[in-house]
């Protein structure tokens, strides 16, 4: 079995970087090696929508990736774990995720095309100081989501 396809059987990131070095020193095409963290990242990079890890597996099949389903899954976990991630549940109940680094934000997602806008909270702090006011509630920390439609399809 070749470097390259025993990188397929295995779907394991340590055995692909070596895989990338034996390919590189045996002058196979690298494009292969590239490891599925990357792979999977560079999708969740380029759509501003959250993606259910089998459109995730679609777009890497369609790019030519051979990476497992179960790799999809087990690489959101991981980039979950590291917080770069988000992960919400659709409307049927299903696990989608985004990519969502950076500070203390909120997602205002389009109802027609999926699209997904970074949305600061400022204004809670006068939200905050109602709470607080009308039912002597002191707010620590909060979740929120915003439903609407995007520049582009209003
Ligand atoms: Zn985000
Ligand atoms: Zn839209
Ligand atoms: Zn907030």
């Amino acid at each position: 079995m070749d470097c390259v396809r025993f990188a397929h059987f295995l779907h394991d990131d340590g055995v692909g970087g070596f895989c990338e070095w034996f390919a590189k020193s045996a002058g196979v095409a690298t494009e292969y090696s590239t490891r599925p963290r990357e792979q999977i990242s560079e999708i969740l990079l380029a759509e501003r929508r959250y993606l259910s890890a089998a459109a995730i597996f679609a777009r890497l099949r369609k790019a030519r990736r051979s990476v497992a389903l179960s790799t999809v899954y087990r690489t959101l976990g991981h980039l979950l774990a590291k917080g770069v991630v988000a992960e919400r549940a659709d409307a049927e109940g299903e696990a989608t995720y985004i990519w969502c680094s950076g500070g203390h934000h909120h997602h205002a997602i389009c109802q027609r095309c999926g699209n997904v806008e970074d949305a600061d909270c400022g204004a809670i702090e006068q939200f905050a100081d109602l709470l607080r006011a009308h039912n002597g509630f002191q707010l620590e920390d909060h979740a929120m989501e915003f439903f609407g439609t995007c520049k582009s399809c209003r």
